[in-house]
C-alpha cells in the first residue's frame, strides 16, 4: 500500500515536473524558432532584419516584466558594414552553385557581373623567390587554394595588383565554408567554395553575379531591461547574449543563427520569467542585455561599456552566453581561468547536480561580448555549449535541428551560480 502510494506520488511528482518544463521547452522553442526564422532574415542589416528581431526581443522583454533603466530598452548606435541581400549566383563550367551549400563569398569581397575565363593559379604561382611566374590575372576567374591567399601580403605589390585586376577571385577550400562580417569592401568579387573536385576549376569559363550593399552609419541597437533587486538594488548581476546574426547571402539564403545566438537570447527570456517570478525575486538587481552587431565584431557590447546604462563598477558579475544550444559534451567557461574561485564554485555546483559531463576553463579571449567588460574590470563568464552538432557560422545551424539537450541544465547552473554571487 505505502508502495504503491509512493509510486503514484513519484510518477504525479515526475509528471508534473514534466509538464512544467515541456511548457517552459515549448517557448524556448518557440524563441528559438522566430529569432531563426525567414521573416526575420538572420538579424542583420539586411532586410532589417536585426531590426525586427530587436523589436521581437523588447516585446519578450515587457511580456516578462522587465523594466527600462530608462525611458527605453533600446540603446542605440551605429556602425559600418557589408550586406548581400540581392541575387547572387555562381556557374562553373556549367555547374550552377548553391550559395550557402558550395559556396559563400569573402565579407570583404565587392559587386560584380559577369562571365570569365579560369585561370589556374598553383603553389609555383606564390613562390616568394624571384623565379616566380605570373600570369596576366586581368578579367580572368583567378582560382586558387584557400592556403595561399594568407601567403599573399608577402607577396610584391604588382603581384597582389595583378591577382586583384582579376574579374573574380574563386578560393576553394579544405574545411567546412564559415561566414563571418567585415566593414572593409575589397575591389573584387571574392567567392569561397567548399571541399570540391580541383579538376573542374582548372580550365573552363563561370560566371558570375553579386551585389554587396554598403551600410554606412547604419543604426542598430541594444536591449536592456532590468528588474530590480529586493535587497541591494544597487548592486547588479547582469546576463548578457547577442541577437545579431549573419544575414543574407544573396536573396533567398538567409542565415538562421539558432544556435549562435537564438538559443543565448531564448535562455536570457527564461531567466527574465524565473527572476520575475515573486518566489525567484533576486536580491541584487538584475540586468538582461541583448548585444546587437555583435558578429561584425563586438560593436554593441563595446558601444555599452563605453556608455553603459548602470555603472560599470556596480556590476558584480557578467554571465554571457553565446551558442548554448548543446552540451552532451561539456560546457566551455571562457574566462575561467581569470577568475579561479568563481570558476570553482560553478564547477563545483555542477558536479554536485550531476548536470554536465565537464566544465572546461579557458583564458581570456575576444570571442563574445563579455570581452570589453573583462578589458574593463567587469568580472564575466562567457559560456559555450559543446555537442555532437557542429552547424557554426552556415546555413545549417537552424532551430529544427538544434538538440537543446542541456538546456534546462544550463538554466539551472546559472541560477544555482548566481545565487552565489
Ligand atoms: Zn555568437
Amino acid at each position: 500500500m505505502k508502495k504503491s502510494f509512493c509510486c503514484a506520488f513519484l510518477l504525479l511528482t515526475l509528471g508534473f515536473q514534466s509538464h512544467c518544463f515541456s511548457q517552459n521547452m515549448e517557448r524556448v522553442k518557440t524563441v528559438i524558432a522566430t529569432l531563426s526564422s525567414k521573416q526575420l532574415h538572420g538579424r542583420s542589416p539586411a532586410f532589417e532584419g536585426d531590426r525586427k528581431a530587436s523589436t521581437y526581443i523588447e516585446s519578450l522583454f515587457r511580456d516578462a516584466s522587465l523594466q527600462p533603466v530608462g525611458q527605453s530598452f533600446l540603446q542605440h548606435f551605429s556602425y559600418d558594414t557589408q550586406i548581400f541581400p540581392k541575387k547572387m549566383s555562381l556557374t562553373i563550367n556549367g555547374k550552377k552553385l548553391q550559395p550557402g551549400v558550395d559556396f559563400i563569398i569573402d565579407p570583404v569581397s565587392a559587386s560584380g557581373k559577369g562571365k570569365a575565363e579560369i585561370l589556374y593559379l598553383d603553389s609555383t604561382h606564390f613562390l616568394k623567390t624571384n623565379n616566380r611566374v605570373i600570369p596576366d590575372c586581368k578579367n580572368k576567374a583567378v582560382v586558387f587554394d584557400q592556403k595561399y591567399y594568407a601567403r599573399l601580403n608577402e607577396l610584391p605589390l604588382e603581384v597582389i595588383q595583378n591577382i586583384y585586376s582579376a574579374a573574380c577571385i574563386i578560393e576553394y577550400n579544405h574545411s567546412k565554408l564559415t561566414m563571418s562580417i567585415a566593414s572593409k569592401p575589397l575591389s573584387v568579387p571574392f567567392f569561397k567554395l567548399g571541399t570540391v573536385d580541383i579538376t573542374s576549376l582548372k580550365s573552363g569559363k563561370c560566371s558570375f553575379q553579386l551585389t554587396s550593399e554598403w551600410k554606412k552609419n547604419y543604426q542598430s541597437q541594444n536591449i536592456v531591461g532590468m528588474i530590480k533587486g529586493s535587497i541591494q538594488p544597487d548592486s547588479f548581476i547582469v546576463f548578457s547574449a547577442h541577437y545579431d546574426h549573419l544575414g543574407h547571402l544573396g536573396k533567398k539564403t538567409y542565415f538562421p543563427g539558432a544556435n549562435d545566438n537564438a538559443s543565448g537570447i531564448s535562455m536570457l527570456n527564461e531567466l527574465a520569467h524565473y527572476y520575475s517570478d515573486s518566489l525567484h525575486k533576486p536580491a541584487y538587481s538584475i540586468l538582461f542585455i541583448a548585444f546587437g552587431a555583435e558578429e561584425a565584431g563586438l560593436i554593441g557590447s563595446n558601444y555599452f561599456t563605453q556608455h553603459p546604462t548602470v555603472s560599470l563598477k556596480q556590476i558584480k558579475f557578467l554571465l554571457n552566453m553565446d551558442i548554448v544550444g548543446t552540451g552532451d559534451e561539456s560546457i566551455t567557461v571562457v574566462n575561467g581561468t581569470e577568475y579561479p574561485i568563481q570558476f570553482n564554485r560553478l564547477d563545483s555546483l555542477n558536479k554536485v547536480n550531476r548536470l554536465f559531463p565537464a566544465v572546461v576553463k579557458r583564458g581570456k579571449a575576444a570571442n563574445s561580448d563579455h570581452y570589453f567588460f573583462t578589458q574593463k574590470g567587469v568580472p564575466a563568464f562567457f559560456i559555450y555549449t559543446n555537442g555532437k552538432q557542429k552547424a557554426y557560422h552556415d546555413v545549417f545551424d537552424k532551430a529544427e535541428t538544434l538538440p537543446l539537450s542541456k538546456y534546462k541544465e544550463l538554466f539551472t547552473l546559472f541560477t544555482l551560480f548566481a545565487k552565489t554571487l
